[in-house]
């Protein structure tokens, strides 16, 4: 999610450690789908400031989402389980266990597939009333 400022070269994150403690960002660099992670999201959708959950590294979101098409088509669609199950099923693929999370505090662990929807969702709902109109494409 947006936790990055306008930079696209590095997220720029605000640290927190929650119980969870499983969601991370990559170490490389990437810009990734601020939903499911895939790289190279070709659209953003510009979205007022709101609080991230249940995630070890970010507790606000600030700025724009980087969306990948296959989101941006669910989000368009209002299409809500439809994201989540998209998000808990290519966060995994995207984002392998043992990754290096960016910020030098260890490696992705993901919690079971149920409970990473659940911990998903309020963010979801949040980024849905944060969204401001249509995605726009991302300028290089
Ligand atoms: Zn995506």
């Amino acid at each position: 999610m947006a936790k990055r400022k306008r930079s696209r070269q590095r997220p720029d994150f605000k640290i927190q450690r929650t119980e969870t403690g499983d969601v991370a960002t990559r170490a490389d660099g990437l810009i990734v789908c601020d939903f499911c992670l895939a790289e190279n999201p070709q659209w953003e959708y510009e979205a007022k400031d709101m609080a991230i959950t249940a995630h070890p590294q970010i507790d606000m979101s600030q700025g724009a989402w980087a969306a990948c098409g296959d989101c941006v088509r669910l989000i368009e669609a209002n299409d809500v389980d439809g994201l989540l199950d998209r998000c808990v099923r290519e966060q995994r693929e995207n984002m392998p266990e043992g990754t290096p999370n960016a910020d030098g505090s260890g490696v992705v662990r993901w919690p079971s597939p149920l409970d990473h929807r659940d911990l998903l969702r309020p963010n979801l709902v949040r980024f849905f009333f944060a969204k401001r109109g249509s995605p726009v494409p991302i300028r290089p």
